[in-house]
């Protein structure tokens, strides 16, 4: 039969992981009957989207970003520089000001003030 690889390495980080809560909490999930698990759930998903926007922002820095050859532009807002980028994820142009206020915007919102 054919398997997954992937999968396969799924099942044993389940099971290890399973070892090792049994020795930490010294119960299984079958037996636990008193823990909310709806809690436990939301807790985990809301770390979730923390490891996404955390490793989103980390492409965000590098290579996800092409900067425009002459990319110094003056900011609306504080009058400091701040620089153009187009980000490859979103296939947008944005406008970043490096001053004071950090202002951070869609450059056709900037274009168009
Ligand atoms: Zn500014």
């Amino acid at each position: 039969m054919k398997t997954d690889p992937i999968v396969e390495s799924v099942v044993r980080k389940l099971q290890e992981r399973s070892k090792v809560g049994i020795k930490k909490y010294g119960t299984t999930l079958y037996e636990n009957n008193s823990d909310d698990f709806l809690v436990h759930l939301q807790e985990e998903l809301m770390d979730a989207v923390n490891y996404i926007e955390k490793e989103l922002q980390v492409r965000r820095d590098g290579t996800q970003l092409k900067m425009f050859p002459s990319n110094k532009i003056k900011c609306p807002k504080c009058g400091d520089e701040g620089h153009k980028y187009f980000d490859v994820y979103d296939q947008r142009n944005w406008f970043q000001c490096d001053g004071r206020c950090r202002y951070h915007c869609l450059l056709k919102e900037l274009n168009t003030k």
